[in-house]
């Protein structure tokens, strides 16, 4: 039997750990947490990120590592590289855990971004403020995810607030021009361990406070953004000689597809594939690191993903849901943070959007609020 080792322990790497078992292989997560949500489906060894006698005990137990979580530090990845495969690579892993070196990648493939400059003083944000314009946005280049490590502009009177909001230059930062985008798309992709490449159909998301609320799949974009999109994720994964799942997190603004960062692991806005897709992202992950071939990315049904932030709605009532699938991690409730999700499935796009408007209602659901501004498709 295979054994993956995972970085992270937590819902994604659980996901990770329910594909595994019809696969024939299993899970062994590495996560500092002695409370984390992969547990109650694998085995977890707690240890920090970079504790090298862990790392090495890890590597004795697994035949293949890769990652729930980015954050990852190089040095480790590096480490266990010396003594099992690692996938994806440390060298790809570091392209995407810097906004500046995943912004010029997408430069390189010919992906356009948001307008951006590095800063390094508060006196460089205000010159790098003509280059963008207002309203823009400050960020950390590395460690921000669900909208941490960012600081909105809206006059020049903020720069200051936001320089010191991000720590006055204690760590790298980087600032984009706020596109006015009229959708957010990702691209879901998967690159085998011989190059076979494939994505699943494209998947519109809509955020709250910075964190992923709601998607949507199939986005229902024309023929033409979508091979765009991607043909943008097919260059990246060659140019990274890249092998697993990863995520491509796109701006639709006036027709055209801006590049706003990518995430080198099964991701959030791809959980409805697990029942809207022939394969899903996790069991695609495992076979891409397992070097095993990869399954039909073909849609099943129109999906809708609800998450479930800070709080559970009620299971009775969600499960009353025509096509309605819950997943609960486990997780202790925390403002904030990821305790769950549901994907909505319909045979066709106007029963989804009942049967979304339904549990968004129903569930009391920020997406009831959201869709009411800016109805899907
Ligand atoms: P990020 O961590 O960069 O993915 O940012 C989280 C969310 O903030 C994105 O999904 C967008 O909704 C929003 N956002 C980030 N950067 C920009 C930008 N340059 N223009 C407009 N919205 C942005």
């Amino acid at each position: 039997m295979s054994t993956i080792g995972i970085l992270g322990g937590g819902q994604l790497a659980r996901m990770l750990a329910l594909a595994a078992v019809p696969l024939g292989a299993r899970v062994v997560a590495l996560d500092p947490s002695a409370s984390a949500c992969a547990g109650s489906v694998a085995q977890v060894l707690q240890a920090d990120y970079d504790d090298q006698e862990a790392l090495a005990r890890f590597a004795e137990q697994i035949d293949v590592a890769t990652f729930d979580f980015e954050n990852v530090p190089a040095a480790s990845a590096a480490l266990l590289a010396g003594q099992r495969p690692v996938f994806p690579a440390p060298e790809a892993l570091a392209t995407s855990q810097d906004r500046l070196s995943e912004k010029s990648l997408f430069t390189e493939v010919g992906l356009a971004t948001p307008t951006f400059a590095t800063i390094d003083s508060l006196d460089a944000l205000h010159q790098a403020l003509e280059h963008t314009g207002l309203p823009a946005v400050l960020k950390t280049r590395r460690l921000g995810y669900d909208g941490k490590g960012q600081a909105r502009l809206h006059r020049r009177a903020d720069a200051s607030t936001a320089w010191q909001a991000l720590g006055s230059g204690r760590v790298p930062l980087i600032l984009e021009a706020f596109v006015p985008f009229q959708r957010e798309l990702s691209v879901i992709a998967v690159r085998g361990r011989d190059g076979d490449f494939r994505t699943w159909p494209l998947t519109r998301n809509w955020h709250d406070h910075g964190i992923l609320a709601l998607s949507v799949a199939p986005a229902e974009v024309s023929a033409t953004l979508a091979e765009q999109a991607i043909g943008h994720a097919r260059a990246i994964a060659e140019r990274l000689d890249y092998v697993g799942v990863f995520a491509l997190e796109l701006f639709e603004h006036d027709g055209r597809l801006l590049g706003n960062e990518m995430a080198p692991r099964v991701h959030n806005s791809g959980h409805w594939t697990i029942e809207g897709a022939a394969t899903s992202q996790f069991e695609n992950h495992l076979r891409a690191v397992l070097g095993l071939p990869l399954g039909d990315t073909r849609l099943v049904e129109p999906c809708a993903m609800l998450n479930f932030i800070g709080q559970m709605p009620s299971r009775n009532k969600a499960l009353a849901i025509p096509g309605l699938h819950w997943h609960d991690y486990g997780k202790r409730a925390r403002p904030g943070r990821k305790l769950g999700h549901a994907t909505v499935r319909a045979p066709d796009p106007a029963r989804l959007q009942q049967r979304l408007a339904q549990a968004a209602q129903g569930l009391d659901h920020p997406a009831h609020a959201i869709l009411a501004q800016s109805p899907a498709g």
